[in-house]
C-alpha cells in the first residue's frame, strides 16, 4: 500500500468561553473573536488544513487538536491531516534530517535518503490532492510532510505555510546539510514560521515569522487536579501504591517501570512521600536524559557536604537528600510511530540503570507511560509534573520546551538547559534555573541541590514562571498569532514562484 494521508477527527472541546475561567484571559478573548470573524470572512468557503506526521506523541501532536478546535470555534474551518508513510525507512530518514537540523551529524547517504523521502512525499501528495483544493490554505508542520505538500502539482497546490518546531540558534556543517536537503521543497512555500527569531536560517529570513508555541491550561495535560483526583490519576496509571481504584476511575493502560533489570508494572515506591526530580519527555538523545543519572549520583554523593558549605538548614537538606528520587519518564516507544530511535535511547538508559549500585538504582526510576490513550497519558504527565519537587528539561537542543511551560504553569520549579528556546522561556534565577552545559553532571547536580536546599527561592521562581507562561506561552497568545499569520497568507497578493521540482531533477541537489 502506498503512503497515505489520513484525516484525524477534531473533537469539539470546551470552546473559547471556557477560557474566561483562566485568570487574566478575558481581554484576549475579545480580541480573538474579532480577529477570527475577520479571517473567517476573508476566507469564505476556503479551508485551513494542518498536516503533520503523527496523531500522538510529542509536542506537535499535543498542540494541534486544540488549536484546530479553537480556530473552528472562531469560525475558521480547520481540519487536521496526518502523513502515514508505508515504509519505516521514511521516518529513519526524517529523524536523521531532524538531527541534522539540530546540528548533529548523520544522513550520510543523501541520494538514498532523498529517494525514499521523494517517493513517500510524492505518494502522499497524490492523497493530499484528493482532500485539499488549491483555494485552501495548507499549514505543514516540520520536515516530515514538507515534501508532500511541495510536490502537489503547482496548478492544484494551495497556499503553503511551513511551521518549523525545530530550532537551533547557530549553524554548522550539519545544519547546512539539513537545510540544503529541504531547500527545494521549501521553495514551494509562501511563508515559514519558527519558534524564535534565532532559528530562522538566513536564506529564509524574508518570508519568515516567529510564533511562540503555547500550552492549553484547560487540557488534561494542564488542568487543575485537586489532591483526591491527582492521587486517583497516579494510582490509576499504576504509578502510586494505594487501595484499588474504583471501576469508573480505572485506566485501560498502566505505566511500567524498570526494576531489577526488567520492566515491571509496579508503582514508584514512596512517590508523594519524598521529593521527586522529574524529567518527562520523549526518549530522544537530544533530551539529555543520559546526563541526569550521573548528575543525580553526584547529588546524592556530594550534596550533604556541599549543603554544609552553603550553610543551608543542613538537617532539612540532609533529610531531603536522603530520600530524593529521580524519575525519568517518557512515552512507551511502542506508541510513538515517528520516532524510531526512542527504543534504543531507552535501552541505553536501562544499561546505565543496570550499572548503578543497588541503593541508588532504587531511587532512579525509568518509567514508560502508555500512549494508547492520549487522555490517560496526559493526566499521568499532569499528575507527575504536579507532584515533582522540580521538573528538569536537560535538552541538548530544543526548539521550544513545552514541558517547561507545562511545569511552570503548575507552579512547579524548573531546571532547564540553557539551549534554544528554553533560554527564552526561563530567565535564570527569575523563573527557574538554567544549566549552561547539559552534559555536565556537576552543573546539573548543583542546580538540583539549589532547588532542594532553597525551597523559598524555588517557590519564588516557580510563581514568576507561572506568570510568564500566562503572559506569553498560553494557547490564547498562540491562537492570536495564528490568526495573524493566516490572514497574512490570505491577503498575500500572489502565490510564490514555481518551486524547484525536488526529486525531478536528474541529479539530486548538491549539499554544501
Ligand atoms: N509528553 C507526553 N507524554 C509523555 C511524555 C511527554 O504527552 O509520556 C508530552 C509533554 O508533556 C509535552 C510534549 O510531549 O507536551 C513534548 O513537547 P516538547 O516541546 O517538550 O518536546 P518535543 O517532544 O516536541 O521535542
Amino acid at each position: 500500500m502506498p503512503a497515505n494521508v489520513r484525516e484525524v477527527t477534531i473533537r469539539r472541546t470546551v470552546g473559547l468561553d471556557a477560557y474566561r475561567a483562566v485568570a487574566g484571559a478575558e481581554p484576549m478573548l475579545g480580541d480573538l473573536a474579532e480577529l477570527g470573524a475577520e479571517l473567517a470572512h476573508l476566507l469564505g468557503p476556503r479551508r485551513v488544513w494542518m498536516l503533520n506526521s503523527t496523531a500522538v506523541g510529542g509536542g506537535v501532536a499535543e498542540m494541534l487538536p486544540k488549536l484546530c478546535d479553537l480556530l473552528n470555534c472562531l469560525g475558521v474551518d480547520t481540519r487536521w491531516l496526518v502523513l502515514e508513510p508505508d515504509d519505516p525507512a521514511f521516518f529513519r530518514v526524517t529523524k536523521a534530517l531532524h538531527n541534522l537540523l539540530h546540528g548533529e551529524s548523520g544522513l550520510e547517504d543523501v541520494g538514498a535518503a532523498r529517494a525514499i523521502y521523494d517517493r513517500v512525499s510524492r505518494e502522499a501528495a497524490a492523497r493530499l490532492r484528493e482532500k485539499v483544493v488549491s483555494d485552501d490554505l495548507l499549514v505543514v508542520h516540520d520536515p516530515q510532510p514538507a515534501g508532500a505538500a511541495a510536490l502537489i502539482p503547482a496548478e492544484h497546490r494551495p497556499a503553503l505555510l511551513w511551521r518549523s518546531h525545530i530550532g537551533l540558534s547557530y549553524s554548522n556543517e550539519a545544519t547546512r546539510r539539513g537545510w540544503a536537503f529541504l531547500r527545494d521543497y521549501l521553495s514551494a512555500y509562501q511563508r515559514l514560521v519558527f519558534s524564535a527569531e534565532g532559528y530562522i536560517p538566513e536564506e529564509h529570513l524574508p518570508r519568515s515569522a516567529v510564533l511562540h508555541p503555547g500550552i492549553d491550561p484547560l487540557s488534561h495535560k494542564n488542568r487543575e487536579l485537586r489532591p483526591y483526583k491527582l492521587v486517583g490519576v497516579l494510582r490509576a496509571s499504576g504509578l502510586l501504591e494505594g487501595p484499588p481504584v474504583p471501576n469508573w476511575a480505572r485506566f485501560g493502560n498502566q505505566a511500567s517501570r524498570f526494576e531489577g533489570g526488567r520492566w515491571v508494572r509496579a508503582p514508584i515506591p514512596g512517590l508523594l512521600h519524598a521529593p521527586v526530580l522529574l524529567q518527562v519527555s520523549r526518549f530522544d538523545r537530544l533530551k539529555g536524559f543520559q546526563h541526569l543519572i550521573p548528575a543525580f549520583e553526584r547529588l546524592i554523593a556530594q550534596g550533604p557536604s556541599v549543603s554544609q558549605r552553603l550553610r543551608v538548614d543542613t538537617e532539612r537538606a540532609a533529610s531531603e537528600l536522603g530520600c530524593v528520587q529521580l524519575v525519568l519518564a517518557g512515552p512507551d516507544p511502542q506508541g510513538v510511530s515517528d520516532d524510531p530511535e526512542a527504543a534504543q535511547v531507552l535501552e541505553e538508559l536501562c544499561e546505565r540503570h543496570r550499572a548503578l549500585p543497588g541503593p541508588l538504582a532504587a531511587r532512579v526510576h525509568l518509567v514508560r507511560l502508555s500512549m494508547a490513550d492520549v487522555r490517560e497519558n496526559a493526566l499521568a504527565v499532569n499528575a507527575l509534573q504536579r507532584v515533582a519537587a522540580a521538573v528538569l528539561q536537560n535538552s541538548l537542543k530544543e526548539g521550544f520546551g513545552l514541558t517547561v511551560a507545562e511545569a511552570l504553569w503548575k507552579r512547579t520549579p524548573v531546571i532547564a538547559a540553557n539551549v534554544g528556546g528554553l533560554g527564552v522561556q526561563v530567565r535564570h534565577g527569575t523563573d527557574g534555573l538554567l544549566v549552561n552545559d547539559p552534559a555536565d553532571p556537576g552543573e546539573i547536580s548543583e542546580a538540583m541541590l539549589r532547588m532542594l536546599a532553597f525551597p523559598k527561592d524555588a517557590e519564588r521562581m516557580a510563581c514568576a514562571g507561572q506568570l510568564r507562561v500566562r503572559d506569553h506561552f498560553l494557547i490564547l497568545s498562540q491562537l492570536r498569532r495564528w490568526l495573524e499569520e493566516l490572514r497574512t497568507m490570505v491577503e498575500a497578493p500572489a502565490r510564490a514562484t514555481e518551486p524547484a521540482q525536488p526529486g525531478v531533477a536528474a541529479a539530486p541537489p548538491q549539499l554544501h
